[in-house]
């Protein structure tokens, strides 16, 4: 796929991928072989009936793909974006494991994305048609990927629907985590435009848990049933000394006044951000990747990398880490920090990192990483950014008795999103932990035709089942 050659793109916040040419999307159509099994079906969470899709592109008939995406996908343009691809569809296709490398296999996302841009481009994006009113009225509680799923197929239904959001822009993560290089924030702010003209009624800067208890929604707001969708956004902390000296950041705090509050637009932007010359980001999953990336296009001379494990047990999608390298980021693995050391006004100047090796695998399949002692050695910084993974949002949990939560904090919720608490329904990384914008997607659409069958009177009270194990390692 085309992009921004990386001495260019790290000057600038433009999305680095251009996306295929009408030639190029048919040409790479043409390579899938039609499988009657299909298993790159399998490997798509919402089952996007994919060979059809792409013949439809191969035959150039962009609009017939359009239509068999959206029976499936209601967020195209970001799934074909940000999917880990790699590890789902694309895994088990068969050009790919004939050409015995993943990489090689159709690229399913890419095509998915060139199918969502083209129908936007043409102005052919249809909003979704709303049945006559019934007078029901539902809560969605977060404007994520779940949420909005959720409010728009309860919408279509027919009943009233008001999303209410903590932050003052819709969108989730994808507005302020995920970086405009990445996913530009017009496309999200598309999404949450159809949701408007489908009727859907959107509350900015309302947190539930304080400015309203969920409980209030149901017994004194006359909703009728709520879904919890605030996803996984406290960020976690490496508890080493040091942590709280200034220049030492959380990626979400980084990341969300870079997205969200447009820091990068200096002199312009609503909120200001620390600038470092040498800066070093903590982790190695997504999160980590475009901390590191965004550091280096607001300016830092060298972002360093510091992983505790070796690059094959990264979490991070292979292009995004084969893009950081291009952009220059330092990668320093089986490393991790014992302590930051600050200058006499509190400043970040120094940390110190001990090494570590690879031991027996750990309950995520991946091998341990082993501290190796008097190994410590340090390096110059002035700027780190810890990324090394986030919990659920614990507020509405907290706040609202019956509420039940594993212990990792993540929300209880059986396979149709129902929750402990009756009319209560969950889903997305406040139940998954933190996870991917299509599984949230996809969760926010089975909860979503749940509470549609509670509502037509269909939905049995049942008891709800503990979904979550174990929080995913995001490190
Ligand atoms: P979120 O997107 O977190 O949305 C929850 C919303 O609820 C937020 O807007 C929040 O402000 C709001 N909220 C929270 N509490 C309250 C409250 N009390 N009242 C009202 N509103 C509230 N996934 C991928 O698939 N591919 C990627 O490349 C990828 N990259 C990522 C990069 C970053 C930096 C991050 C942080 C995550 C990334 N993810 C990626 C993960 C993905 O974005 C999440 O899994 C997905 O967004 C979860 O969706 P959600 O709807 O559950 O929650
Ligand atoms: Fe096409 Fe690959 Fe799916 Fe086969 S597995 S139908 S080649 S995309
Ligand atoms: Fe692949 Fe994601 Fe599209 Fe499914 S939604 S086909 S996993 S890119």
């Amino acid at each position: 796929m085309p992009e921004q050659p990386a001495a260019i793109r790290v000057h600038n916040m433009s999305e680095v991928t251009h996306g295929y040419s009408e030639a190029q999307a048919r040409l790479e159509a043409m390579r899938c072989l039609q499988c009657r099994k299909a298993p790159c079906v399998g490997g798509c969470p919402v089952r996007i009936r994919i060979p059809e899709f792409i013949q439809a592109v191969a035959d150039g008939e962009f609009a017939r793909a359009a239509t068999i995406i959206k029976e499936s996908s209601l967020l195209p343009a970001v799934c074909g974006r940000v999917c880990p691809q790699e590890t789902q569809c694309q895994e088990p296709c068969t050009v790919g494991r004939a050409l015995k490398d993943p990489e090689k296999g159709v690229s399913i996302g890419r095509l998915e994305r060139f199918v969502a841009d083209w129908e936007r481009g043409c102005g052919k994006v249809e909003t979704p048609a709303v049945k006559p009113g019934t007078g029901k009225r539902v809560a969605v509680v977060g404007s994520g990927p779940a949420g909005l799923v959720c409010a728009a197929d309860v919408r279509r239904e027919g009943h009233d629907v008001t999303v209410f959001e903590a932050f003052h822009k819709f969108g989730g993560v994808m507005m302020y985590g995920i970086p405009e290089f990445r996913l530009p924030k017009a496309i999200v702010g598309e999404e949450v435009d159809t949701l408007r003209r489908m009727g859907v009624e959107l509350t900015p800067n309302f947190v539930v848990g304080r400015t309203r208890k969920l409980t209030d929604l149901l017994e004194k707001d006359a909703f009728d049933a709520v879904f919890v969708g605030v996803g996984a956004g406290l960020p976690r902390f490496l508890g080493v000394p040091g942590e709280n000296l200034v220049g030492v950041f959380s990626a979400n705090e980084y990341l969300t006044r870079s997205n969200l509050m447009r820091a990068f637009e200096r002199g312009k932007a609503l909120t200001p951000i620390f600038l470092s010359k040498r800066t070093a980001v903590i982790g190695g999953g997504n999160v980590a990747m475009d901390a590191a990336r965004t550091a280096l296009r607001l300016g830092s001379d060298e972002v360093h990398l510091i992983y505790r494990r070796t690059e094959k047990e990264m979490p991070a999608r292979i292009e995004e880490i084969a893009h950081a390298r291009e952009e220059g980021v330092v990668f320093h693995f089986l490393r991790n920090p014992t302590r930051f050391i600050g200058d006499a006004e509190g400043r970040v100047r120094r940390m110190e990192l001990l090494k570590y090796e690879l031991g027996p695998p750990d309950d995520s399949g991946r091998r341990r990483p082993v501290a190796i002692p008097g190994t410590e050695y340090i390096m110059d910084v002035d700027g780190v950014i810890v990324a090394i993974g986030n919990s659920p949002n614990p507020l509405v949990p907290r706040t609202t008795p019956g509420l039940e939560t594993t212990r990792w904090g993540t929300v209880v919720a059986a396979d149709d999103g129902l929750t402990t608490l009756p009319r209560v329904y969950s889903g997305g990384d406040i139940v998954l932990g933190a996870a991917t914008v299509i599984l949230a997607m996809g969760q926010g659409r089975t909860a979503a035709a749940a509470i549609n069958r509670l509502l037509a009177g269909g939905a049995p009270a049942r008891e709800a089942a503990e979904k979550v194990e174990s929080i995913p390692d995001q490190g």
